[in-house]
């Protein structure tokens, strides 16, 4: 089973990418990983990949997908695989549907978690972190016993500056502009599952695998 994974900051596709691979045996290929990976290991696409991220320049497709690619032919992925972070544009889209036809495969299903923004905001901008001992907390979902006390050490808590409302309405805007093209792409292939994201991490898992068979 090959599977793309598709969700906005918020979504809760970390926690289901986390079970889909559990279930069903797959690995999880995210392109973030692999590029630390390659560096550390300092192979020829790590040290090309490098050069760029000392920089702090997004690395260029053709490294990225030569990286994708050397993954996607390594044993463990014969049952499937799971990408996580790519493709990000239609062209690398089309690259990855042109190199896996000449390894005699195909991407399967396509899920795309959805949830509605004003949930998403919700979510993401009601986490708080304690100052000194960095547990996580969320005013909604998992609050502190105390309001801005840490339960654990007594630190005070605060919100991440990528959690202020203005940043996350921000990256949510960034997320549906260079996705929404993406999107486009699977669903006139077929291959697009769109997912309700709302509700318990439980149901929404259930709602992938029933549609994932
Ligand atoms: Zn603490």
């Amino acid at each position: 089973m090959n599977i793309i994974l598709l969700g906005p900051p918020g979504a809760g596709k970390g926690t289901q990418a986390k079970m889909l691979i559990e279930k069903y045996g797959i690995p999880q290929i995210s392109t973030g990983d692999m590029l630390r990976a390659a560096v550390k290991a300092g192979t020829q696409l790590g040290l090309e990949a490098k050069k760029y991220m000392d920089k702090g320049e997004l690395v260029p497709d053709e490294v990225v997908i030569g990286l994708v690619k050397e993954r996607l032919q390594e044993p463990d992925c014969e049952k499937g695989f799971m990408l996580d972070g790519f493709p990000r544009t239609v062209a690398q889209a089309e690259v990855l549907d042109r190199e896996l036809e000449a390894m005699g495969k195909s991407i399967d299903h396509v899920i795309c978690i959805e949830v509605p923004n004003e949930e998403l905001i919700a979510r993401l901008t009601g986490r708080r972190t304690c100052k000194e001992c960095g547990a996580g907390y969320h005013l909604k979902f998992d609050p502190p016993k105390v309001d801005n006390v840490c339960d654990k050490c007594g630190g005070e808590l605060y919100q991440r500056d990528d959690d202020n409302e203005e940043t996350v309405k921000a990256r949510l805007k960034v997320y549906q502009e260079q996705t929404f093209p993406l999107i486009e792409y699977y669903d006139k292939q077929g291959k697009l599952r769109r997912i309700d994201g709302v509700g318990e991490i439980k149901t929404i898992f259930e709602r992938i695998t029933k549609v994932l068979g």
